[in-house]
């Protein structure tokens, strides 16, 4: 498999480093210290004006201002003056491996194409993704394993549904399809020897087309990925199931509750378990939540990577559709205005909420990367959520979800990953697209290189 030689720093840096080594041997990274820029450090806190903060061995070792930080001597010095920088996103709900531009088809979940879905996360500064359900075999904890550089890997291998009824298309036949509670704890067990991040299970009736996950099963699931540490995360649509599964002990939903609004018994069992989260998932509800075709279809960061093929079919999700009938148009209109209301609630009554697209799958589409980033417009622009708001819901609540303690915030002790922008986020969400430089794991993200790999490929 072919992997871009990743270089550390840009190219003026190189020579800096070259200055500051010893002539002999493996001397480590230098300590390179970014001054200027305003710091958005994902606690939420006010934004840090003409920061400093340093990185050594990839890691954050010390935030403050210019000029009052004490930097080493032999410190690398980068200017990021004008520069706004945040935290590295997280997307805690992607489909891996089934998209390769507008195909879509279990074919495609190869290494080859499972690595080059990181670099798309990583090209657009994603710091990790958490697949949901859809890994096949052994192959996600694999690349999982030799995934060290750049965006990180975590998987909840299969996830859990009646037979047929979890995903669908191409992804169906990923899971393990469940009919009894020695098969539902037998089936975890051999999941858990794999050490999944977490697990998935769909709670869905998909409108009455399958049979919906049955609550004796999805409690058989729960107590037994208990048994091991493992959190459960459940795809859900309705309000009563999100308050059962509750109360069978599931730590989170991968959507949001979209049949009805969040009542104050729903409010109630939240707040005794605070660290229940909701990844909101509106990217993939986008076409029912636009009845117009948005303005960020112009964003110049859409011909980034992505083909012209790509671009034409995102554009055509919001045409009119002759083939979706009205009533069934309707009901989903009403679901997605019911995701943004509840979003909007669980936000205010102070409920964990985590980023998460669906990116890779059914609805999501091949946008790894800047759907991330559209999620976040969706929070602030269509959920009425603040950019702050917003960001620390990408960033350090999502890397609370996954318990990935090294992300998430610029913090000291923390992985150096941040993505530098030409302008702030803060006054418009639209310019977290806005990026100059990523930084995963202390080192650049070679943009341009793989920018030009991605346009030669057939
Ligand atoms: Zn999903």
């Amino acid at each position: 498999m072919i992997r871009v030689f990743r270089s550390p720093w840009c190219a003026g840096l190189m020579v800096l480093m070259t200055v500051l080594m010893p002539a002999s041997g493996s001397a480590p990274d230098p300590v390179v210290v970014f001054e200027g820029a305003r710091l958005i450090t994902g606690e939420g806190s006010a934004p840090i004006e003409n920061a400093a903060f340093l990185v050594a061995r990839g890691r954050i070792a010390a935030v403050g201002r210019q000029g009052a930080l004490a930097v080493p001597s032999g410190a690398v010095h980068v200017d990021l003056s004008g520069k706004t920088v945040m935290p590295a996103l997280m997307d805690d709900h992607v489909h891996m491996g089934y998209r390769s531009g507008e195909s879509f088809s279990a074919d495609h979940y190869t290494a080859q194409n499972l690595l080059d879905t990181l670099d798309r996360f990583a090209y657009f500064g994603v710091a990790a993704i958490l697949e949901t359900g859809t890994g096949r075999g052994d192959l996600p904890y694999a690349v999982r394993a030799q995934a060290q550089s750049g965006t990180r890997y975590y998987t909840t291998g299969s996830g859990f549904a009646m037979p047929a009824a979890g995903p669908g298309g191409p992804m169906q036949d990923s899971i393990y399809g469940v009919t009894t509670d020695a098969e539902a704890r037998r089936y975890v067990r051999e999941l858990a020897r794999h050490h999944p991040d977490m697990v998935k299970i769909w709670v869905d009736d998909r409108e009455g087309r399958v049979e919906k996950l049955r609550p004796d099963l999805y409690r058989a699931i729960i107590d037994e990925a208990h048994r091991y540490h493992l959190k459960v995360m459940a795809h859900i649509v309705n309000l009563d199931d999100v308050k059962d599964l509750l109360r069978a002990g599931v730590d989170g939903f991968a959507h949001m509750v979209r049949d009805q609004a969040v009542d104050a018994e729903l409010l109630a069992l939240l707040r005794e378990r605070p660290q229940v989260f909701f990844l909101e998932t509106l990217w993939g509800e986008r076409r029912d939540i636009y009845t117009a075709p948005p303005a960020w279809l112009n964003d110049p960061a859409w011909r980034d990577i992505y083909t012209a093929g790509d671009r034409i079919a995102l554009a055509r999700q919001f045409e009119p559709d002759p083939a979706v009938n009205p009533q069934t148009r309707a009901r989903a209109r009403a679901m997605a205005k019911m995701s943004l209301q509840n979003t909007a609630t669980l936000q205010k009554a102070g409920v964990r909420l985590g980023l998460g697209t669906d990116t890779g799958g059914m609805n999501g589409g091949q946008f790894f990367g800047l759907a991330t980033h559209m999620e976040l417009e969706l929070l602030v622009r269509e959920a009425g959520l603040t950019p702050m708001q917003a960001i620390v819901i990408g960033t350090r609540n999502s890397a609370e979800i996954l318990g990935a303690r090294a992300l998430g915030t610029v913090a000291p002790g923390k992985s150096a990953d941040f993505i530098v922008l030409d302008a702030n986020p803060l006054e418009d969400i639209a310019n977290t697209r806005r990026i100059d430089r990523v930084y995963l794991r202390g080192k650049e993200i070679p943009r341009e290189a793989w920018k030009a790999r991605w346009a030669n490929q057939p």
